[in-house]
């Protein structure tokens, strides 16, 4: 078995129930053999970067403890992906659920399946916010803290929701 490595996961959806959407994926992350769900952030209710004509997104974070190596961790976010019904049509355009491995262990890779950290993680204020909310002290490997990463963003697209829905 591999060491226990610590995972920070996206989500991310903007249609069918975005609230829905991620709840249930929480549900289905839990359930990936050989990975706990350690901590969630809030849910963010966030506008849209790139194409501006969709509906605004609610984006959120979670911290991961697994022995799964970080492809086998993807195929699994695949498959949830899949019974979410998520169609690939434009980039950066509208999906019933997005999941992305941020950050593995201090893993740096770049495959062309997979690349660790998140190649634009480091830019987008709706992944560092949550983030920043549960791990203010991570450092992003080769590119520096997240909560100096992030005063250094505009953050008014981002508004964080008060209450989760479940
Ligand atoms: P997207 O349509 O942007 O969600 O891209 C999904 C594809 O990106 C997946 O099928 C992966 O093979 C690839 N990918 C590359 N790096 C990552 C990552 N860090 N997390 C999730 N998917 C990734």
């Amino acid at each position: 078995m591999n060491p226990r490595a610590t995972v920070f996961l996206g989500l991310g959806s903007n249609l069918e129930q975005p609230l829905v959407q991620l709840s249930r994926a929480l549900r289905e992350i839990h359930e990936i053999p050989n990975t706990a769900l350690v901590r969630v952030s809030s849910f963010y209710d966030t506008v849209p970067i790139g194409l501006a004509e969709q509906p605004n997104f609610v984006n959120a974070v979670a911290e991961l403890q697994t022995t799964l190596n970080p492809s086998e961790l993807l195929s699994h976010l695949i498959e949830i992906e899949a019974a979410h019904q998520r169609v690939r049509t434009v980039r950066d355009g509208p999906r019933t659920l997005d999941l992305d491995i941020l950050l593995f262990d201090n893993i740096s890779m770049n495959e062309p399946m997979l690349t660790i950290p998140h190649p634009r993680m480091h830019e987008r204020a709706f992944v560092l916010w949550p983030l920043a909310e549960i791990a203010p002290e991570l450092a992003i490997p080769g590119r520096g803290y997240v909560l100096e990463l992030l005063v250094a963003l505009d953050v008014s697209g981002v508004r964080k929701y008060e209450e989760r829905a479940r």
